[in-house]
């Protein structure tokens, strides 16, 4: 059999400026980065805290491999849980203020595990129609009846849960959107879901870091009640600068993911060396809250300059800023004008983002300079 059905599919994905592609790094996550050989000053890096390629997290990373080695070597549950481990899932319970916290490998596995683990065909889930692609998956591998509601609205959300008659609803929302940048309204949502008994699954993979005096995201940012957002996730490679995921809450729901979430139970553990670099990052993220003042200012100064130039920004107060172009076709163009200019911000396209949605996905970070968000407006000014 041939694949000459693929070929076409992907000549029409490059036709309708689709088609989707991979640079190479050959320098660390930072402002200033070579790439293919040219240097770019980038602005697509979830690094919001510029930790990726901080000497006290590199520091903990080495010494941790040289102690326990590169890989984890078996899953979690044969004999892949290293004190790394154990120690950050501690420190990251403590900053959660919940009871447990537990490591996976990765945002994506995190939350398809902790849905499967909690749901099936009995149940039924509930989802913002923005969040992330891998909350959409968790829900449709679940069998639970799918459901999503209207953006950040908890009468969309209320009017559906008022419909149902599964035996447990689970709402899930990103905390922080990923290609919008705005907040989830989380009181209007949790108390949408405390009306109809449904538990709140929160996805704050860009929130953690960036929001909240400690930097502890949308749960310290609306100074939730921990019983009211009952299952929290945090991905460990954008704001803490390193790789993986963790999801925390009460006993029982840890205790339910290490017997049933199957993305946990049947893949190695992330290497130790990760977790023991992370357990610095931590610290990092709650000590050094210069870091958060930055990127506020950076957003300030930014988003300020972007209503000079007339452009379309959304309401998002996190480093996430994307610019609303519409057409794929021109998001790339003026992708590949900026590039020209020395510039790298990804062009975000359908089915990343709705039909027409089509943005320039602007990423700021606490180790951008405010020369450098100069030299960005500068650039946009040429293409708006
Ligand atoms: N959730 C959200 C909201 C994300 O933006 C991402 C990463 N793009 C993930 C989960 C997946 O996290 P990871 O990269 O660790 O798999």
């Amino acid at each position: 059999m041939s694949f000459d059905d693929l070929s076409a599919e992907l000549e029409l994905r490059k036709q309708q400026s689709l088609y989707r592609s991979r640079r190479t790094l050959q320098t660390a996550q930072q402002p200033i980065v070579q790439v293919e050989g040219r240097e770019f000053l980038a602005f697509c890096s979830n690094d919001y805290l510029g930790l990726a390629n901080h000497p006290e997290v590199i520091r903990s990373f080495q010494q941790a491999a040289n102690k326990y080695g590169v890989g984890g070597g078996a899953s979690h549950l044969v004999n892949g849980h290293s004190q790394a481990h154990h120690e950050l899932e501690e420190a990251l319970a403590e900053f959660t203020g919940r009871p447990k916290a537990l490591l996976f490998s990765t945002g994506y596995m995190a939350n398809i595990g902790a849905v499967n683990a909690l749901l099936d065909k009995r149940d039924a889930i509930f989802q913002d129609r923005l969040n992330h692609a891998s909350l959409l998956d968790a829900g449709l591998l679940s069998g639970a009846r799918f459901q999503r509601y209207l953006h950040n609205d908890a009468d969309s959300l209320d009017k559906k849960l008022a419909k149902t008659d599964a035996r447990r609803h689970l709402v899930v929302t990103d905390g922080v959107f990923s290609m919008d940048g705005d907040v989830a309204d989380l009181p209007a949502l949790s108390s949408v879901c405390k009306k109809h008994q449904a538990w709140l699954m929160v996805d704050d993979a860009h929130g953690f870091g960036c929001l909240g005096q400690q930097g502890g995201g949308c749960a310290e940012y609306f100074a939730m009640p921990n019983d009211d957002l009952q299952v929290l996730v945090g991905t460990l490679g954008k704001g803490f600068g390193t790789a993986g995921a963790f999801v925390a809450g009460s006993d029982a729901l840890i205790d339910t993911l290490v017997q049933h979430a199957r993305t946990y139970i049947y893949t190695t553990s992330m290497p130790p060396a990760v977790a023991a670099a992370t357990l610095t990052s931590l610290r990092l993220l709650k000590e050094e809250t210069w870091r958060r003042d930055k990127l506020t200012q950076l957003i300030k100064q930014f988003r300020q300059g972007c209503s000079e130039l007339g452009l379309t920004l959304i309401d998002s107060p996190t480093p996430i800023q994307p610019i609303m172009i519409g057409e794929s076709s021109k998001a790339m163009q003026i992708s590949k004008i900026l590039e020209d200019d020395g510039i790298y911000i990804s062009a975000i396209r359908p089915p990343t983002v709705p039909q027409g949605g089509a943005r320039l996905r602007v990423t700021l970070s606490a180790a951008h300079t405010e020369e450098q968000v100069n030299r960005l407006l500068h650039a946009l000014e040429k293409v708006s």
